[in-house]
């Protein structure tokens, strides 16, 4: 084994040599037609094949508890026991808790929107009564959020992302001075991409921000991924609700789960939860929207999932499933790249995502080398606001879909394109 040299001291010769190997195995590469991907952030097909039961596990049974026929309209705000189930996945009352529809993604678009034209204290209380409107983005961060802001009109205002989540004294700062923002996006656990989980001390100042902020603040806390560890003793996130109370802040905070990754990703069930006010408010708002969510998938879900033993016992499953994937990349990453300097990545204890950072100014390159030999990445930049990235040096791997094969030749791969494209820049 040779031992590992830092990029930047390697001698000449020994430069030019190591980039004509790379040139050989990238030329390699190419020859062999790889059509893989690593751009999706969805289950695998044998994850949501953990979850066929769904089908007919009603046996044409459809009443709930309260004697609800799941078959007809209402119940706006989700059947009880679907309440019971997942109301600990975020940590809060039932009586705080709805229970929506197939995406928690549809229900944190309604609240922006509700926020920004119809307002959630009345029409003096819309956001959108000023001109300009802004949300905190930390970054890396979720492109659909991005998205939905963009989309809607709201200016993002992007924060660094720490190892403990968003970089509290930026935000702190910036929601004192500037009145004109509204909110921030959060994934609290294993955040997409970078996969960290958000330090207690991160959720206590954050459940403070409504104190900081001007009016109908809100802090969209988004934990898509709050059961979804690789491992038993990955980090747990403090309870934010409990800190919100404490602080007289229940009204600033919207937090949302899915069963996307759970269950069928699009036909899962999801839900929301804020304070009792809020959900009133929101509650009407959606009535204008739906006469009432599919009961009949909350039901099936119920008696799929069943508890709290039952959920964990099946995201342990996930958990069999996506870390010899996570394993795959990972491993290629250490035993390649540790002590090059050609790039630094985290290792996440859940979620999703697997975030590399290159070498400043090669995120774009190295995707471009990968697609010229037939692997898909998320486009650089996707993870930042108007999908500007200003150190162009972030991408995000995603090892849940493809096959465990597969993922370990795109890691193969990828690291080869990370290489060539660090010695060349140095090479210049
Ligand atoms: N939030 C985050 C952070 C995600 O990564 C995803 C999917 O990748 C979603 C939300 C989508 O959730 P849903 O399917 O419930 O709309």
């Amino acid at each position: 084994e040779d031992p590992v040299v830092h990029i930047e001291q390697l001698s000449a010769d020994a430069l030019s040599s190591e980039l004509k190997s790379l040139e050989a195995q990238y030329a390699d590469l190419a020859q062999r037609k790889l059509a893989l991907d690593l751009t999706r952030g969805k289950p695998g097909t044998e994850q949501v094949s953990l979850s066929d039961a769904l089908d007919g596990i009603l046996d044409r049974h459809y009443l709930a508890e309260n004697g609800t026929d799941v078959r007809n309209y209402g119940g706006l705000d989700g059947l009880p026991e679907a309440k019971r189930l997942f109301a600990p996945v975020l940590g809060v009352p039932e009586a705080e808790l709805i229970i929506g529809g197939n995406s928690s993604l549809t229900l944190m678009y309604t609240v922006i929107d509700f926020a920004l034209s119809v307002g959630l204290r009345g029409p003096e209380s819309a956001w959108g009564n000023d001109d300009t409107v802004k949300i905190l983005c930390p970054v890396p961060g979720y492109d659909r959020h991005f998205a939905l802001c963009e989309h809607l009109g709201i200016e993002m205002v992007p924060v660094p992302m720490l190892d403990t989540g968003p970089d509290m004294n930026a935000v702190e700062k910036l929601v004192k001075e500037d009145s004109s923002i509204r909110g921030i996006w959060c994934v609290p656990r294993f955040s997409n991409p970078t996969g960290c989980v958000y330090s207690d001390e991160t959720v206590a100042r954050l459940a403070a921000l409504g104190k900081l902020a001007s009016e109908c603040f809100l802090v969209m806390y988004d934990n898509a991924y709050a059961v979804h560890a690789l491992h038993e003793n990955a980090p747990a996130l403090a309870n934010i609700r409990e800190y919100c109370e404490r602080e007289g802040t229940l009204d600033n905070v919207f937090q949302f789960g899915s069963t996307s990754k759970i269950t069928f990703a699009g036909a899962g069930v999801a839900f929301a939860s804020s304070s009792e006010a809020n959900l009133k408010a929101f509650k009407q708002h959606l009535g204008f929207q739906s006469i009432g969510p599919d009961k009949v998938n909350q039901l099936r879900h119920v008696k799929l999932l069943r508890d709290a033993e039952g959920l964990q016992a099946h995201m342990q499953q996930h958990a069999a499933l996506l870390r010899p994937r996570f394993k795959a990349v990972l491993e290629t990453l250490e035993a390649q790249l540790t002590g090059t300097g050609m790039g630094d990545w985290l290792t996440p204890e859940g979620g999703y995502f697997i975030s590399f950072t290159t070498r400043p100014g090669l995120a774009k390159e190295v995707v471009r080398l990968a697609s010229g030999i037939g692997v898909a990445l998320t486009p650089a930049g996707a993870t930042y606001p108007y999908g500007e990235d200003p150190e162009d040096s972030n991408i995000r791997l995603a090892p849940s879909y493809p096959s465990l094969e597969d993922v370990k030749a795109t890691a193969e791969a990828f690291v080869v394109c990370v290489k060539l494209a660090s010695l060349r820049q140095l090479k210049g």
